[in-house]
């Protein structure tokens, strides 16, 4: 089950356990979220290889190998602009994590 599933899953179950929740708005908020949910792209086994490779390639890219000049010269001793790639890297893994892709690294 996709995570968006088990969080909704899992939102219907508290509800249901607290006998002050309205019955109808757990209805309507399920059935909203549902039919969100039936929009999303859905992903094969063979896309998710494709995807996890190519975040994979992407992080490689943007790790830091490295320093440069201005992370030397920098007070955090890391350049914006390799923290932004750090950044990037983290939200490749993140995206990664969160589809259940190991990424090597
Ligand atoms: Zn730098």
């Amino acid at each position: 089950m996709s995570a968006a599933l088990t969080a909704l899953a899992d939102w219907i179950d508290a509800q249901l356990s607290d006998e002050l929740a309205s019955r109808q708005h757990v209805a309507e908020t399920a059935l909203a979220r549902i039919e969100e949910l039936a929009t999303c792209p859905v992903l094969t086994a063979a896309d998710l290889g494709v995807l996890g490779q190519a975040l994979a390639d992407a992080v490689t890219y943007r790790d830091p190998a490295g320093f440069c000049q201005d992370c030397e010269d920098s007070p955090a001793a890391l350049c914006q602009d390799h923290a932004d790639d750090l950044d990037k890297t983290d939200a490749y893994l993140a995206l990664a994590a969160g589809l259940g892709l190991e990424i090597d690294r």
